[in-house]
């Protein structure tokens, strides 16, 4: 197939069936690439990537990337992990083996073809800070062996690899520490606060809070981030892991306010146990993706808010019986 343009590559995504890969698929065809997506469906939807089906740029593989793939791309973004803690505590033994065997098995592919390879890291790889906001250069403190562990255990674990792979076999790799992303095509049932919230507030059902809803986060819009990914991508040898979110930080409790006046709902907010290792504040120090890459989040939350709440709202209209948690 001619492609659009000269410069032009073919990209494989992993994990394109999912919330962000879906985005990132979206962006690089409309960059000119071609995309091969690579995903196994465990959280991934087809929903996600239908409108894409019919591009002639665009091609799926059902395939897990804990076992080896052959094919012959430019570039690899490996995004595939389920990422919200419902999601990974489901079969904690396959996220851990996602994030580690998936790495080996993509960064062999990369070392084979010699390309760039890029790994959706996590800002879990921080676990619960004692450092406010986080650079890169802090080290995390994660409990090893909690229930979120298998996610950001395999996440770290995925990072030492890539850096091995660099230092080992000179592979150039880029490393995006992702903080938490909403927007269309977040599922509707993962648990995570953003749609927890705007489902509960549409339904007119409890929005409920975990813990006394003091914890913090900081919520980076969908576009935003995959403009991150785009750049640092083409950054020339910006090769050590880069903070991508919005360092607007907010309360849970400010969360499901806004989420209410933004809906127009007049559910109540009720008070939930905390999960156990839940964080208590999450805060992207940006200040390397500004210098290094001269970007940094331009949708305010309310602005992201409400293009998500639409999404939802029509998806819920579609499809009555998805459940919020
Ligand atoms: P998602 O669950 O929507 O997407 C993950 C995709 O990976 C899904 O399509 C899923 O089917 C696929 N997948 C899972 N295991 C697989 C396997 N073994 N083989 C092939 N495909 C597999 O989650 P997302 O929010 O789009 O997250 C994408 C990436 O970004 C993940 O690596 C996640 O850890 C990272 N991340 C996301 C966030 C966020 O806020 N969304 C924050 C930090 C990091
Ligand atoms: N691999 C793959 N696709 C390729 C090349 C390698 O899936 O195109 C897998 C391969 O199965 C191997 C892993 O990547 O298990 C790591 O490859 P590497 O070359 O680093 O190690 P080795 O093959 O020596 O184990
Ligand atoms: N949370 C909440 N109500 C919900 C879902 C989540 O109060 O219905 C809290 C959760 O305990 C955490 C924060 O919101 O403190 C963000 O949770 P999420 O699962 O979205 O992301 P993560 O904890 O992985 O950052």
């Amino acid at each position: 197939m001619a492609r659009a343009y000269e410069s032009a590559k073919r990209v494989l995504v992993t994990g394109g069936a999912g919330f962000l890969g879906s985005h990132l698929c979206e962006r690089l065809l409309a960059d000119g690439h071609e995309v091969i997506c690579v995903d196994n469906f465990f959280t991934g939807a087809r929903r996600n990537i239908a409108h894409l089906l019919l591009n002639p740029h665009f091609e799926v593989i059902r395939h897990d990337v804990t076992f080896p793939i052959y094919v012959e791309v430019d570039e690899i973004y490996n995004l595939a992990c389920p990422a919200s803690p419902i999601h990974y505590q489901h079969d904690p033994v396959q996220t851990t083996k996602t994030s580690v065997s998936g790495a080996i098995n993509i960064l062999g592919l990369a070392k084979r073809l010699g390309i760039k390879v890029f790994q959706a890291s996590t800002s879990e790889v921080y676990g619960d800070p004692d450092v406010h906001p986080q650079p890169e250069e802090y080290r995390g403190s994660v409990n090893p062996i909690g229930p979120r562990a298998c996610y950001d255990e395999g996440k770290r674990c995925a990072e030492t690899l890539f850096f091995d792979y660099h230092r080992q076999w000179k592979l150039p790799i880029r490393v995006a520490r992702i903080f938490n992303t909403y927007g269309p095509r977040m599922h509707p049932n993962d648990g995570r606060v953003v749609s927890n919230f705007i489902v509960q507030a549409l339904r007119g059902e409890p929005i409920t809070i975990y813990g006394n809803g003091m914890q913090t986060r900081s919520f980076c819009y969908v576009d935003d981030l995959i403009e991150g990914f785009v750049r640092l991508m083409a950054a020339d040898n910006v090769t050590s892991p880069v903070n991508i979110g919005n360092p607007g930080e907010f309360t849970m409790k400010e969360l499901a306010e806004i989420v209410r006046e933004l809906v127009g709902s007049t559910s109540p907010i009720i008070f939930k146990p905390l999960p156990a290792d839940d964080p208590k504040q999450r805060c992207p120090d940006i200040t390397k993706a500004r210098t290094l890459l001269g970007w940094e989040p331009t949708v305010a939350l309310r602005e992201g808010l409400a293009q998500t709440i639409a999404y939802f709202d029509q998806l819920l209209s579609k499809n009555k019986f998805l459940s919020a948690t």
